[in-house]
């Protein structure tokens, strides 16, 4: 028989290699951040908001999948862009299909659209809200998990539709209290004219390509109109003097944006004309706008769209118009947390304090559904603890109400409510099984105050 210490040296060795890993933290992927339910508040109440102004104006949700076939986004946003060339979160799936993470969510819109013939023989106006996915350098402000919310409004050839879209945008500011957002405008033109000026650019950058930036030089072969892009200030100083996009403009796009100016000079929205904004992907065409702040440093854009005339045909529907914007999330919560705004957010309404008895904690539950059935948040306190810590938790919960059932309360058939948050007096209500009417409106009441 063998001795059982021969199996002690394999037990001292200490966890195999398996289960140290096991052991190890595992945290979530850089730039992918998780919601914490502190921070959950601000996002429902935004969300809430996005929704209801998109109603006001009559757009309807529209949810796509996260992922789709990488050629979507090859085809529309462009292969010569940021987002193509470096940001694509892009894999093979067990079949062996290319798939990728959306990076932005109007190609999936119009994918969408034309496979369910959204845009035969109608127009729409959808709106979306979710994740997007872009590899780039997470810092404040720039994430490789984010959140857009957006509109598309496909059928219209504006400009009476790009100046509604635009002040849809406006009043999203108003609506949370924003301001310090400032609203930039431009005419990119047809992809013809911009074919043109492409020309014009090539010319006038050349004699200078060596005092370019490396990404600029190459933009001058792949996408010279992206080199307006560029944060490095040599570069910029050439583009200075670069021509501008509007001298190739045909008077068909300089109307479609005279059009557009006069519509927003009537509504009141106030724009400054920047003749270097072209946007980064290469599906828009003649308007092209987007709100800008200086109070959160480098990541200055919070909301950015434009028109997209040609992008339903590019991917293989009929030519169908279309204007659209994609507004940051994160960034938008940032500007929402600076002004310190009040956010109208979750809160418990009363919580229910029992001495842990069977027979209290079955009380507990029948008022506390009776109270729920009324839209009251309620919280009973479980797990244990004296009425001194059970009140602390009441105390910290923000509740309007602690709500008492103890040893007395149950020998008089009556629950104790106390007011946490003014000086009302505590009050006692009869109570067996359910509060009778008059009861719970006393109740109620002592909640609204
Ligand atoms: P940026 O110049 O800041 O990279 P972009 O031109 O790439 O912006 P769009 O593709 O137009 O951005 O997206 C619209 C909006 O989405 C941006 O204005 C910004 O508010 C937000 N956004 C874009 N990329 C990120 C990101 N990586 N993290 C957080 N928000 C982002
Ligand atoms: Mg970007």
């Amino acid at each position: 028989m063998p001795c059982i210490s021969a199996f002690y040296p394999r037990l001292k060795t200490g966890p195999t290699e398996g289960s140290r890993l096991k052991m190890q933290k595992i945290q979530s992927i850089r730039g992918m951040n998780d919601l914490l339910p502190g921070e959950s508040g601000f996002w429902q109440y935004v969300e809430r908001v996005l929704a209801d102004v998109a109603g006001l104006y009559g757009y309807q949700e529209i949810r796509t999948p996260i992922a789709e076939h990488t050629a979507l986004f090859k085809r529309s946003i462009g292969e010569a862009t940021d987002i193509v060339e470096k940001e694509m979160y892009t894999f093979a799936d067990k079949g062996g299909d290319s798939l990728t993470l959306r990076p932005e969510n109007t190609a999936s819109c119009m994918r969408a659209g034309i496979e369910h013939g959204l845009f035969h023989n109608q127009k729409q106006k959808l709106w979306y809200i979710g994740p997007m996915f872009r590899h780039e350098r997470p810092q404040k402000g720039r994430y490789r998990q984010f959140h857009q919310f957006g509109c598309e409004a496909i059928g219209w050839q504006g400009p009476d539709v790009d100046a509604e879209l635009i002040q849809l945008t406006a009043r999203l500011w108003q609506q949370l209290g924003l301001q310090h957002i400032k609203l930039e405008l431009n005419s990119i033109g047809t992809a013809e004219e911009r074919h043109a000026y492409r020309q014009k650019l090539v010319d006038y950058f050349q004699p200078f390509y060596d005092q370019l930036d490396a990404d600029s030089q190459r933009r001058l072969i792949t996408n010279p109109l992206r080199i307006f892009d560029s944060k490095v200030e040599s570069t910029q100083q050439i583009v200075a003097d670069a021509p501008q996009l509007e001298s190739s403009l045909s008077d068909e796009s300089k109307s479609h944006f005279a059009g557009l100016c006069k519509l927003l000079d009537e509504a009141e929205i106030h724009y400054q004309i920047n003749p270097r904004l072209v946007r980064g992907l290469d599906y828009y065409s003649l308007t092209v706008f987007e709100w800008v702040t200086d109070q959160l440093g480098a990541q200055n854009a919070v909301l950015a769209g434009g028109r997209y005339d040609g992008l339903v045909e590019q991917l293989g529907g009929k030519p169908t118009p279309g204007i659209g914007f994609a507004m940051g999330i994160e960034r938008l919560i940032e500007l929402l947390k600076l002004s310190e705004n009040t956010v109208s957010d979750y809160r418990i309404q009363a919580y229910v304090v029992t001495d842990n008895s069977e027979e209290a904690l079955g009380r507990a539950a029948k008022l506390a559904e009776q109270l729920r059935d009324q839209g009251v948040n309620t919280v009973i306190h479980h797990g244990g603890g004296s009425f001194k810590s059970q009140f602390k938790k009441a105390d910290q919960s923000g509740a309007d109400i602690a709500i008492v059932i103890g040893e007395q309360e149950i020998q008089t058939g009556n629950v104790s409510v106390k007011p946490l948050r003014d000086h009302n007096e505590q009050i006692s209500l009869e109570f067996s099984d359910k509060l009778a009417d008059e009861s719970l409106n006393q109740l109620l009441k002592l909640i609204a105050e």
